[in-house]
């Protein structure tokens, strides 16, 4: 079953919207097969973040994401990469339609309070920076029967 990474950012704990996000993802229908809240480490980080290691924002990204406690998600059921990126919206609050969470809670890039992986390499990738194999649950859901 395919899985993606999310991450609730720092600002969304800071404004108490766990439970708004993490509400969206469930009603979708999706399966949260891990979550942990805690500060990401700077390495972390870094890791997570090693495509924009160049881009003149990334320090500033760094500084963010590490600033407090974040939720981290692995987040699974098909076509869960596709489906967060779109529930998520774009990048850009200011170009994020209406009913998705950037859309819906957020009005400033730097402040996006989102996360999920954009392809299955980086959805791989990045669950293995944040959680061991251990940590991902292998549960059914009642409604499993219909939904796969
Ligand atoms: P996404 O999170 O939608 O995959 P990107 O991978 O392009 O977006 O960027 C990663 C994160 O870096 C964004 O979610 C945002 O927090 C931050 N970011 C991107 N572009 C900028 C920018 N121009 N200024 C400040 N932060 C930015
Ligand atoms: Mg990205």
């Amino acid at each position: 079953m395919e899985q993606t990474y999310i991450m609730i950012k720092p600002d969304a704990v800071q404004r108490g919207l766990m439970g708004e996000i993490i509400s969206r993802v469930e009603k979708r229908g999706l399966k949260i097969a891990a979550m942990r809240l805690g500060v990401m480490s700077e390495e972390s980080a870094k890791e997570h973040y090693k495509e924009h290691a160049e881009r003149p924002f990334f320090a500033s990204l760094i500084e963010y994401v590490t600033s407090g406690p974040s939720v981290s998600m692995v987040v699974e059921g098909k076509n869960s990469i596709a489906i967060m990126r779109a529930v998520n919206g774009a990048t850009n609050p200011v170009d994020a339609l209406p009913g998705t969470i950037r859309g819906d809670l957020a009005i400033e890039t730097g402040r996006n309070v989102v996360h999920a992986s954009d392809s299955t390499e980086s959805a791989q990738r990045e669950i293995a920076i944040h959680f061991k194999d251990s940590d991902i649950v292998n549960y059914s859901k009642i409604d499993e029967v219909c939904l796969y």
